[in-house]
Order: structure tokens, then C-alpha cells, then sequence
């Protein structure tokens, strides 16, 4: 004004009143223009600076999910736009109903509030009413007239609002001066909403991950407990066959060292050995692929097989290889585990070799019982006591039985150690049959049944053990007479075997017994193994199939069953012939 006035008197004396206040009013109107100005370029710098603040804020809290960093994040934010000489953040938790305060500032620095159980405090109301509440001044008596207890230090102007990311309230924000009152007003309260909304989903996942994060750390800890307890050996591989996890006892039973194993390829020289890691259980890279490549096919949902491991201890170990599956189900790694079955084997040895040496040692007596039952029936031949001569037979009738039996299970076991020698020669199929066949001649007649012999013309030679290859044919015939009803009719055949070309001679015996349950048919040929459900003529022992078994495969051969309850039985054997 005062470097206008020397002008506006000038213009009052020279120019008259109406210029005078012309000018008057036009210098009015321009201060009021550039004061207005300045209000608004003020506020816009405010408002930028609201704005640029709180998209600090929402940058800071999506990038942490840990809840301390959220929580400094807000805290940092809050202070560039207001003054807080007391921050604080309560989190209200509703299965305890309590209030924790994770984060609390006083003059800068902060300090720590020991949680409590909710009560009636500024704090609650706001959680309660899920509204902000500012007090602008005088705190204590807008306590009191809120029916509010007064808690912590005494105020003089209070600002809170609720954190809310769902239903609940999950806490609330709030800032107190204690230096004066009026230091906040709406637009204080505007922000610290807008803040507190997006703190509030900040906070919520920080709070989420946590408990993921702690049940996951919880479940690797359970599955770690797992891992080092279990006896197996467990190896978990990728597709690439790298080593993903191993445990204690899989370096144990490889003599390898647990912390080498991850990270190596299964495949690669395994430092130290002669092979690689595969090699050490007992894999070659051809066999592992085409395990895989089986299970990946879902031809099996596991591959099993005993190995004798190279590591310490010669131990014996069931090895199974199984896929591990994604979400989507497709093959996402291989797991390996393997089984000491040491023990076991060395068990079920001894009991092979026990039973072998106490079958060897029955024969004997056994031989001298019959050698001496038969000196008996000569002394008395002619003799007329007829209830002795029952005797006699009878006893001959089981002697022989017990000894065939000692029979079969030596040479069983003859045969599954490889020890009984094979000495194939060439065969007239047609002559063998007929053989055998006449053979059992009495038996045929005694239980009426019918017997039929076909053999297809033009048939190879045989090129079998004769004696092995008889008694098998005698077995097969034996079963047939026993479980075949008088008046039946039995069926011995051969024809070439079509799926080996002109190398294989297929022999069957057909009868019309009661057929054999499907479920059990795999079974038959397992020792002593017999079906309750079929009654024979007399009883058997169980071997004679598992002989009959063991016999045919020792000549690179087949032997199955074909059969349906109520429709009789086929005995197949599958051979090779001379030529093959
Ligand atoms: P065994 O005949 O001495 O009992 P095998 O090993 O020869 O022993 O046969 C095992 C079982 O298979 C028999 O007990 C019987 O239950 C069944 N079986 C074998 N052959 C036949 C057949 N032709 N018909 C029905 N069941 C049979």
C-alpha cells in the first residue's frame, strides 16, 4: 500500500475522483487474484505432495510381506505428511481378543507397548464403530463423554482410524499430539484413511504369508523328521535324474555322504567309484530309461526288484522306482527307495537250507521203510493172512507217497539253485504222448474216462530233457485223472507254437474237470499251493505244479493255464523245438 499511495494520489489530484476509484478497485481486485493464487498453488503443492506420498506408501507396503517392514513403511509415510509425536498400529486379534501394537513411536524413537487384552479405550471404539474418530481437542473430556476409559498418556489432539481389509477390523492407526491442540483437521483424517486402506491389505497379506510360511516351515520340518528317521533309503530325482533330495539311510546303505548327494547327477561318474550313482543301486543308464519310460506310459505305477548293493556290507535292498506327479498329474521327477531286505534273505535262506537238509535226511529211513516192507511182502507171499497183506499195501502205498514227495521237493530245489542238469535231447513228440499217455493206461480205465490223443502232423522234434520233460507230462496227467469226474474225457494234443514261428511245440492237456477259480489260477504254481474249493480223487502235496514249472522253465519254456469254473482245464506247456 504504501508504494501505491504517492501513485494514488497523483491520480486522485490529477485525474478526479472516478479515476481514483477505477483504480482503486482495480488494484483490490488484482491483490485478491494473486492472494487467491497463492492459497491455491499452496494447496496443490500440499496435495501433490499428499498424493506423491501416498503412492510411496502403496509402493512400500506391496512390496513387503513381512509385517515389521509393512508396518515401518506406513509409519515412515505418515510422518512426511503430518506430525505424529505418538504413532501407533494395534492389531486386534479376535480369537484372543486381545490387542497387540507391533509398532509404537514416541518423539521419533520407538517403544514397546506390551499387548492386552481389548478393553474400552480410543483404540476399541475405533475398532468397534470401524469408523475414524478424530478429536481435535481436549481428549480427556471427549473420552469421558464417549463413556470411554482414558489409557496411556493424555492427549491433546487425537486422530485413529480402523484398518479394515475385510468384515473385521483388523486394528487401528493412530496419531496424538501432545504438544497442541487442533494439530489435525479433516484432511489429516482423509489420508490417514487412504493410507490406512491400503496398509490394511498390506498388513492382512503380510499376515496370510506368514501363516503359510509358518505351516510350510512346519510341513518341511515333519517331512525332514520323516526323512531322517525312516530306515529306507529314499532318493527323490528330477526328470533329468539329478539328485533332489536323499536321506541318512539311503548315504548309509551307498556309503556315500548324505550332503554330496544333492545337486549330482544320478547318470554322471560318481567320484571315488568304478561306476556312477545309478550304478551304486544297481541301475545301468539302459535299464533306469526303460523303467522310466515304462512307468511314464503308466503300463505300471511301480518298478520292484531286489539288488545286491556294491556298498558296504553287501547288504540286499527291494529297490522301488516310482513317478512323482505334478498338480496336473503329469511326471514331474522319479523317486527311488530302497528296502534292506538283507535279513530276510539270509532268513528265508537258512529256512531253505534247513528244510533241504531235513527232506535229504527223510529219504534214507524213508528208502529203508520201503526196502523193508517189501522184504516183508516177500516172506510172507502166498501167505493168507489177509488183513496182514492190507497192512503191508497200505504201508507201501504212503511210504511211496512220503517219498515221492521227498522227491519232488529235493529236486524243486534242484531246480531253483539251478543245480539240476538239463540234457536235452530230440523228441518224437507224437511217441512221447502216447508213452505217457499209456502209461496211466489202469488209471484211465479204473475212473472211466475217455482218452484222447492229437498230435498235429508234420510237428518238429522236441528238444527237451526226456526224463524232466515226462515227469511233467505224468504231473499234468495225474492232476487231470484226479480232478476229473468218472466218465470225463481228457484231451493230450500238440501243435507248433505260432508266436515262435517254427521254434516252439505248444503240448496241452485238456480235461473236463470243475476248471479252477481265475483268481487262483496264477497261484497253482506257487509250493504247496491247492484250491479248497476242488475235491480230487486223493490228495496231493501242492508241488506238482511248481515242479512242473520249474522244469519247463529251466528249458527257456512257458507253462500256463487256461480254464473256466464249470468248463474243465487246459495245462499248456510251451517248448522248444529241435529246429528252433
Ligand atoms: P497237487 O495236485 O499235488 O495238489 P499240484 O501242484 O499238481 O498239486 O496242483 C495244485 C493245485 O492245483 C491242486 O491241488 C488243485 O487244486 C489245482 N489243480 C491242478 N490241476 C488241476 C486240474 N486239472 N483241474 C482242477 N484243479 C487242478
Amino acid at each position: 500500500p504504501l508504494l501505491f499511495a504517492p501513485l494514488m494520489a497523483l491520480i486522485y489530484t490529477r485525474l478526479g475522483i472516478e479515476a481514483f476509484l477505477l483504480f482503486a478497485l482495480i488494484l483490490v481486485t488484482a491483490s485478491l487474484i494473486t492472494r487467491h493464487l497463492a492459497f491455491t498453488s499452496r494447496r496443490l503443492a500440499r496435495r501433490v505432495k499428499e498424493l506423491d506420498s501416498l503412492r510411496a506408501v502403496g509402493q512400500a507396503l506391496s512390496a513387503s510381506l513381512d509385517t515389521r517392514t509393512t508396518l515401518a513403511a506406513i509409519y515412515d509415510q505418515v510422518v512426511k505428511l503430518m506430525p505424529a509425536h505418538s504413532f501407533y498400529v494395534a492389531l486386534y486379534e479376535a480369537e484372543t481378543d486381545e490387542v497387540s501394537f507391533p509398532l509404537a513411536i514416541e518423539d521419533g524413537a520407538p517403544v514397546e507397548w506390551r499387548p492386552r487384552r481389548a478393553g474400552n479405550g480410543l483404540t476399541e471404539h475405533v475398532l468397534r464403530t470401524r469408523a475414524p474418530l478424530l478429536i481435535r481437542e481436549n481428549v480427556d473430556t471427549a473420552v469421558q463423554a464417549l463413556g470411554l476409559d482414558s489409557i496411556g498418556e493424555p492427549s491433546l489432539c487425537w486422530l485413529g482410524v480402523p484398518l479394515l481389509a475385510g468384515p473385521d477390523p483388523l486394528g487401528v492407526i493412530a496419531i496424538q499430539s501432545h504438544a497442541s491442540a487442533e494439530t489435525y483437521d479433516a484432511s489429516h483424517q482423509e489420508i490417514l484413511v487412504t493410507i490406512a486402506a491400503q496398509a490394511a491389505v498390506a498388513i492382512e497379506n503380510a499376515r496370510l504369508y506368514g501363516r503359510t510360511d509358518e505351516a510350510l516351515a512346519r510341513r518341511v520340518q515333519e517331512l525332514g523328521s520323516i526323512l531322517r528317521t525312516t530306515r529306507d533309503g529314499i532318493l527323490l530325482l528330477d526328470l533329468d535324474f539329478g539328485v533332489v533330495a536323499a536321506n541318512p539311510a539311503l548315504a548309509g546303505l551307498l556309503g556315500v555322504a548324505q550332503a554330496e548327494l544333492p545337486g549330482k547327477a544320478l547318470l554322471d561318474p560318481w567320484p571315488g567309484q568304478a561306476g556312477s550313482l545309478a550304478g551304486l543301486i544297481g541301475y545301468t543308464a539302459a535299464g533306469l530309461a526303460a523303467d522310466c519310460a515304462n512307468l511314464a506310459q503308466g503300463h505300471d505305477t511301480a518298478c520292484k526288484q531286489t539288488v545286491a548293493l556294491t556298498g558296504p556290507g553287501e547288504r540286499h535292498v527291494e529297490r522301488t522306482l516310482t513317478p512323482v506327479h505334478d498338480r496336473e498329474g503329469a511326471v514331474s521327477g522319479w523317486l527311488v527307495t530302497l528296502r534292506d531286505v538283507t535279513e530276510e534273505i539270509e532268513h528265508a535262506q537258512l529256512q531253505e537250507d534247513m528244510m533241504r537238509m531235513l527232506v535229504h535226511d527223510l529219504r534214507s529211513p524213508l528208502t529203508v521203510i520201503k526196502g523193508s516192507l517189501d522184504l516183508m511182502g516177500l516172506v510172507h507171499a502166498g501167505g493168507d493172512n489177509e488183513k496182514f497183506q492190507m497192512l503191508l499195501d497200505m504201508a507201501r502205498r504212503n511210504d511211496d507217497q512220503l517219498l515221492r514227495m521227498v522227491g519232488d521237493l529235493l529236486d524243486i530245489s534242484r531246480l531253483e539253485d539251478g543245480q539240476q542238469p538239463v540234457r536235452p535231447e530230440a523228441l518224437d513228440v507224437r511217441v512221447l504222448l502216447e508213452e505217457t499217455v499209456a502209461g496211466f493206461g489202469p488209471l484211465f480205465a479204473s475212473a472211466q474216462l475217455d482218452v484222447e490223443t492229437a498230435v498235429e502232423p508234420d510237428l518238429p522234434t522236441l528238444h527237451a530233457d526226456r526224463h524232466l520233460v515226462e515227469r511233467v507230462l505224468g504231473n499234468l496227467l495225474n492232476n487231470a485223472i484226479k480232478f476229473t469226474p468218472d466218465g470225463g474225457a481228457i484231451h493230450v494234443w500238440a501243435r507248433p507254437d505260432l508266436d515262435q514261428g517254427a521254434g516252439g511245440i505248444l503240448i496241452g492237456v485238456t480235461d473236463s474237470g470243475p476248471g479252477i477259480p481265475a483268481e487262483e489260477q496264477a497261484r497253482l504254481f506257487q509250493k504247496f499251493h491247492r484250491v479248497d474249493t476242488v475235491q480230487g480223487r486223493w490228495t496231493g502235496t501242492g508241488l506238482g505244479l511248481s515242479f512242473c514249472k520249474l522244469a519247463v522253465e529251466a528249458h527257456g519254456g512257458r507253462i500256463w493255464v487256461e480254464s473256466e469254473v464249470g468248463q474243465g482245464s487246459t495245462f499248456v506247456v510251451a517248448l522248444p523245438s529241435a529246429t528252433g
